[in-house]
């Protein structure tokens, strides 16, 4: 078994007791922490030690909502006059995208997207993946992404009507056994769906069935844009979160994504039934779609989380992105600072130990070793009072030195030492090419 320690760190601990430790260490056997704190380490002999150089040293970051798949969309105009709402949206990009990728493209858009997750210093990805002309083993080729990069990921496939009825649900049902007859903690599963306006009653109850019968929670977004609340009311005549209900989709396992549009009885609903609501504040201002009203759901005792939508893999930044578009939403300069920092921190943390067996989410003993080293000495003081302010306005901006995903360091100075990163680009900037040119 491998062993690591950290010296010299600014340890922010996030346990229970929410400790800042100057001059800490963190010492790693295997994939797991066994102890973190101001440490005697005469005793320890490890096989790599990395000095932090005073530099702040965090548990890796979680992920709530990812979208792989979605890597090549970088730069790319689709054919055809612009979309100027979410529904035309979904049909001129993301559905001409997501068809034209075959099974190597879903492999290198996750493994550039998980390269930049790494280098950003989140170690665990809860994703959401379409590929409707490669879909049956698709989310192999997304796993083994997973392992080459070294992260840990909660995977499903999104389950819609769009192109042919029913479309994903083998590959859930597969994926899920798959991870649960392998005692292997690095990934785990969902049962995907895509979202409430393209699911009929048919599909959603297939796929209620499978799920339940494997005891598997959901994915799915939800109210994400009014046309998605408006066509669930046309066609099956009642709101979003009450069909979900009648269904079995809510759940503690169960992640309901944006929620833009949810009433306030359907946020008790979310509390009731202790779904998760997860945020994706820049993909909701990028498509012009409202502001999720986070604060009431908290409010209503909701665990949100926040994800980043595949708009990038940065998550501190999504955390800055939430607090500012409440305070713009709601012309209030003192909402939404402490909660957004909280959620990204503790609930994504909460969240993700629902699906995983391994816990994670705080520098201690026991914990899986995601560890990150950021490039950052603060030039005023940092402490539990005054973390918040050095995460959004100073951890925003700077680099990942080095990020430990299981007990491996998967960012060494900046670069992924086991990954030829400059080969991998440049082959997928030809998948690319040759990816526009089918969809053009
Ligand atoms: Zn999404």
């Amino acid at each position: 078994m491998t062993s690591l320690l950290i010296t010299n760190g600014l340890l922010a601990t996030l346990d229970d007791d929410n400790r800042f430790v100057e001059n800490g260490c963190v010492y790693v056997e295997g994939d797991r922490i066994v102890a973190a704190g101001d440490l005697d380490t005469s005793s320890y002999s490890p096989d790599r030690t990395l000095d932090a150089g005073g530099k702040l040293v965090m548990p890796g970051l979680i992920n709530a909502h990812h979208h792989l798949y979605s890597t090549f969309a970088r730069g790319f105009t689709p054919p055809g006059p612009q979309a100027t709402n979410f529904d035309q949206n979904l049909k001129r990009l993301w559905w001409k995208l997501d068809a034209a990728l075959d099974s190597e493209d879903v492999y290198h858009s996750a493994l550039l997207a998980l390269m930049d997750s790494a280098r950003a210093g989140c170690t665990t990805i809860i994703d959401h993946h379409a590929s409707p002309s490669c879909s049956d083993g698709s989310l192999d080729q997304v796993e083994q992404a997973f392992r080459d990069v070294g992260l840990s990921g909660c995977l499903c496939y999104e389950v819609s009507d769009r192109n042919k009825d029913g479309e994903g649900i083998e590959e859930n049902e597969r994926y899920i056994r798959k991870c649960r007859d392998s005692d292997d903690g690095q990934m785990t599963a969902l049962f995907g769906l895509h979202a409430s306006m393209t699911l009929g009653n048919d599909t959603l109850q297939r796929c209620a069935d499978i799920a339940h019968e494997l005891e598997a929670g959901f994915h799915v977004h939800a109210a994400e844009d009014v046309i998605d609340v408006q066509m669930t009311q046309e066609r099956y005549g009642q709101g979003i979160m009450d069909r979900f209900v009648d269904f079995g989709i809510p759940g503690s396992k169960t992640i309901f994504v944006h929620g833009t549009c949810l009433e306030a009885a359907e946020m008790d609903a979310l509390q009731a039934t202790d779904s998760v609501l997860v945020n994706n504040p820049e993909s909701n201002m990028n498509n012009g779609l409202g502001v999720s009203p986070i604060l009431d759901m908290l409010k209503h005792g909701v665990t949100v989380g926040v994800g980043t939508d595949g708009i990038s893999s940065h998550l501190i930044s999504q955390a800055r992105a939430m607090y500012l578009h409440q305070r713009a939403e709601h012309r209030d300069p003192t909402l939404a600072f402490a909660e957004a920092c909280e959620i990204l921190l503790r609930n994504n943390s909460h969240i993700a130990n629902r699906l995983f067996a391994e816990p994670r989410g705080t520098l201690a003993a026991g914990q899986l070793a995601d560890v990150v080293i950021h490039d950052y000495v603060p030039f005023t003081p940092l402490n539990a009072d005054t973390f918040y302010g050095h995460l959004l306005f100073g951890l925003s901006f700077s680099r990942i030195q080095t990020t430990i995903a299981r007990g491996r360091v998967v960012v060494d100075d900046g670069r992924l030492p086991h990954l030829d990163e400059e080969a991998i680009r440049a082959h997928c900037r030809e998948r690319a090419r040759t990816l526009w040119a089918r969809i053009n």
